[in-house]
C-alpha cells in the first residue's frame, strides 16, 4: 500500500492559506482587495475549476449538449454561457447512477489517494443527496466557515457549544472543523437538546464560560427561557459574544445584548457570505465563489438590484463541483461598491425565502409536497391533503391535514400520520384528519386548474 496518502499529506497547507487567507489575517488582506485583484483572482480560479468540472460526466454531458467548453472562458462574463442546473438534475443523476450520481469529482475508490468524507442533504422523500468532499475541500470549507464565525464575534481560544445535530448533514461537522482547526476554539460538542438536555447546555455554557452556542435562533431563545427558569439572566450571566443568524434577530439581540450578523451558506459549498458590522448586505467570499442572481422562472441573468434565485459557482474545491448551481434561494446582488468596513467584496441581500415551496423546520428542509406524499400513504387517508406553515412563539411550525376515508377513526388516523411524519422527517409535525371534501375550500378542488396544497402563514 505504498500509494496510501493520508489526509495530512493530501493538503498543501502553505499554498491553501496563501490562496485563501484564514481569519483573523484575512480581514487585513484579501478582505480589502481592490476590485481588479478580486476579479483577476476569480477569473484565474474559474478557469481551473471549469477545466476540472469538464472531466466530471454530469457537467461534461450538459456542457456538450449546450455547446459550452471550459477552454472558451476568457472573462468572468463567459460564465453565463455554462448551463445551470438545479436540485432536480442532481436527483435525476442519482436515480440514473445510484448511489452517488455522476456529479461527483471523486469517488470512494479514490480514497486511498484522495481521503474524503461524505455528507448528505434532503432525503425527505427518495434518496439522500450525497456530496463527497476531498481533504482540501474540507479544509477550505472550514476556513471559510471560520471567517464567518470570526466576523460574527467568535475569537481564537473561545469555548463554544456546538448544539447543532451531529448527523449525516454537514452543518455541525463543518462548524466543528472551523472552530477547532481554524480558530483554535474549544468545542463542546453538546449536539441538540435531544442529545444534551437544555438545562445541561446552560450549565455547561456557564461552567466553561462559553462565548457562543451554535444552534438555531429558535432553540437559543428557548435556552434563554430555560435559563430564566433556572434563575440565570441570559444577558448578564451567559454573556455570549456571538449569535446565530437563523431566527428572530430583534428578539435575539434584545435577549442576549449582542448584534446578530447575518450570513449565507449551504452544505455543499459551506459558507458563502457574511454581514460585516456595517450591516449593509452580506459580503461574498469572492476568492472562493462567484454568485449570480437569475430569474426563478426563466433562468436569465438578472441585473444588480433585482431579486431572483441564487446561482452559485464555487472556485475553491478539488472534488465535487458546484458550477452554476441554481439553489433556488432568493436574494439580490448589490453593485460593487466600497463598504464602510473598507471591503470591495460584493454584497448580497439576506436570504429572502425560497424560489419554490421549501420550509426550514428547526434546521431541517421540508417540502409540503413531500409531507403530503407521506401523510396520504398512511392507511385510512385519502389522497387529499393540505399543509400549513405558521409561527408559534419563536418557532416555525407545520400542520398537515389529510382527508380521511369514510368510516375511519379520524383521531387514530391523525396520530398515525404524526408518527409517520416524525419517523420519516425527523422533526415533530402536527397532523389533523378531516372529513372528505372539507379541504376543497383550501385546495380549490373543483374550481382551480392546479390544486393549492400549501399556505405559508408565517
Ligand atoms: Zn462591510
Amino acid at each position: 500500500m505504498s500509494k496510501l496518502r493520508r489526509p495530512r499529506a493530501a493538503v498543501d497547507f502553505d499554498r491553501l492559506e496563501q490562496l485563501y487567507p484564514a481569519a483573523p489575517e484575512y480581514f487585513d488582506t484579501a478582505w480589502l482587495d481592490d476590485p481588479r485583484t478580486i476579479e483577476s483572482k476569480q477569473l484565474e480560479r474559474l478557469k481551473v475549476r471549469a477545466g476540472q468540472a469538464q472531466r466530471v460526466p454530469f457537467f461534461a454531458n450538459r456542457w456538450d449538449a449546450a455547446g459550452f467548453d471550459a477552454g472558451s472562458i476568457t472573462s468572468l462574463d463567459d460564465l453565463v454561457r455554462a448551463p445551470m442546473y438545479t436540485v432536480d438534475d442532481i436527483r435525476a443523476s442519482i436515480e440514473a447512477h445510484p448511489p452517488f450520481g455522476d456529479y461527483q469529482g471523486v469517488m470512494p475508490a479514490d480514497a486511498p489517494r484522495e481521503p474524503m468524507r461524505v455528507f448528505t442533504s434532503g432525503g425527505t422523500t427518495g434518496r439522500s443527496r450525497p456530496t463527497l468532499y476531498t481533504a482540501w475541500d474540507r479544509e477550505v470549507g472550514a476556513l471559510l466557515t471560520a471567517r464567518a464565525l470570526y466576523l460574527q464575534g467568535i475569537r481564537p481560544g473561545d469555548v463554544v457549544l456546538n448544539a447543532w445535530s451531529y448527523s449525516t448533514h454537514n452543518g455541525a461537522h463543518i462548524m466543528d472543523e472551523a472552530l477547532y482547526k481554524w480558530l483554535n476554539c474549544i468545542v463542546v460538542t453538546t449536539g441538540t437538546g435531544n442529545v444534551t438536555s437544555s438545562r445541561k447546555q446552560i450549565e455547561l455554557a456557564l461552567e466553561y464560560g462559553a462565548s457562543a452556542i451554535l444552534t438555531t435562533g429558535d432553540y437559543l431563545l428557548h435556552l434563554a427561557e430555560v435559563a430564566r427558569d433556572m434563575g440565570i439572566d441570559p444577558k448578564a450571566d451567559l454573556a455570549l459574544t456571538a449569535l446565530p443568524n437563523i431566527g428572530d434577530a430583534e428578539e435575539l439581540e434584545a435577549t442576549f445584548g449582542v448584534p446578530v450578523l447575518d450570513s449565507y451558506g449551504f452544505h455543499e459549498v459551506q459558507w458563502v457570505a457574511v454581514e460585516c458590522p456595517a450591516k449593509a448586505g452580506l459580503h461574498i467570499f469572492e476568492d472562493a465563489f462567484i454568485v449570480q442572481i437569475v430569474d426563478t422562472e426563466t433562468g436569465e441573468l438578472l441585473p444588480d438590484g433585482e431579486q431572483g434565485s441564487i446561482c452559485i459557482t464555487e472556485i475553491y474545491k478539488t472534488g465535487s463541483p458546484q458550477f452554476r448551481y441554481n439553489i433556488m434561494d432568493l436574494s439580490t446582488l448589490y453593485p460593487r461598491e466600497r463598504c464602510e468596513c473598507g471591503s470591495w467584496l460584493r454584497r448580497m441581500a439576506p436570504f429572502a425565502g425560497r424560489g419554490d415551496n421549501m420550509v426550514k423546520l428547526r434546521g431541517v428542509n421540508v417540502w409540503p409536497e413531500a409531507l403530503g406524499a407521506i401523510a396520504t400513504a398512511v392507511p385510512g387517508a385519502t389522497s387529499d391533503y393540505f399543509v400549513r406553515a405558521y409561527r408559534e412563539g419563536h418557532r416555525d411550525e407545520i400542520e398537515v391535514t389529510v382527508a380521511a376515508e369514510p368510516d375511519t377513526d379520524r383521531a387514530a388516523l391523525a396520530a398515525a400520520v404524526e408518527a409517520e411524519l416524525s419517523e420519516r422527517v425527523g422533526v415533530r409535525i402536527s397532523a389533523v384528519a378531516c372529513r372528505s371534501g372539507e379541504l376543497d375550500r383550501l385546495t380549490g378542488f373543483g374550481t382551480a386548474a392546479k390544486l393549492v396544497r400549501f399556505a405559508d402563514e408565517r
